[in-house]
């Protein structure tokens, strides 16, 4: 099967449809989370995630705050307003259907978590020690983890809990081996890896890989939108950066 796998969606309509374009016919969808905060299109983008079949879908700590499920002091005060102005925004249905997402799941040999399969909400696996001690918390061969918004390859050395952060290669397709993988797709919506185009991955459950893709879109079409719903200009400004 072909599959794609999306995470941190952000309300970016612009960017999700430009990772739906480009990812082309699949047979699956993978998100791990966080579709909505920061971005100016949690309904579009949640209408358009549910249409997409078959679909694992999970929430993140963004879709959690949304729902009164996180402290919104918790998070920093662009974020508390994006979360706020989303939580105005949002459809009953929409909010029901985010409500219905767990933080964690599997598919085959895949662990699915938003942040880590430690703390699936809220844990940033973006250093290899961090890397190293999760791969104790789950038993598949690979897990595939959202959250930092950084395309990421960890791989398990050795059982003694030594980790490497492998660089991707984009659009090559990475032969899946005998090592345990952390894999991050990277953001579709708000990219932070200083590349802001919309990331993603393709996975071949069959033929045993997993390719990386980055995809340009009208950045300036979310910028415009988000600025006519008077969202934080930090947020609107980074998007350009890929920061
Ligand atoms: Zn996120």
């Amino acid at each position: 099967m072909r599959i794609l796998v999306i995470s941190d969606i952000h309300a970016n309509l612009a960017a999700f449809e430009a990772v739906l374009a480009d990812a082309g016919k699949v047979d699956a969808v993978l998100c791990l989370g966080d579709i909505v905060g920061y971005g100016p299109d949690p309904n579009e983008c949640i209408a358009l995630l549910r249409d997409l079949k078959p679909l694992i879908s999970l929430s993140g700590n963004h879709d959690w705050a949304v729902l009164g499920k996180l402290d919104v002091e918790d998070f920093n005060h662009d974020a508390q307003a994006a979360i706020r102005w989303t939580q105005s925004a949002l459809r009953p249905d929409h909010r029901a259907y985010l409500q219905s997402l767990p933080p964690a799941g599997q598919f085959g040999d895949f662990t699915l978590a938003h942040a880590s399969p430690r703390y699936p909400v809220w844990e940033y696996v973006a250093d290899t020690l961090t890397a190293a001690e999760n791969f104790e918390y789950f038993n598949t061969p690979y897990c595939l983890v959202g959250h930092t918004h950084a395309v990421a390859i960890f791989e398990q050395m050795s059982a003694n809990g030594y980790c490497d952060l492998l660089l991707p290669e984009y659009n090559v397709p990475l032969s899946l081996g005998e090592a345990r993988l952390i894999l991050n797709p990277g953001s579709v919506g708000q990219p932070r890896d200083h590349d802001p185009r919309a990331a993603y991955a393709i996975l071949d459950d069959e033929a045993r890989t997993w390719e990386v893709r980055r995809v340009e879109y009208p950045i300036e079409q979310t910028q415009a939108r988000m600025r006519e719903f008077g969202l934080p200009r930090r947020l609107i400004v980074r998007l350009s950066y890929g920061w």
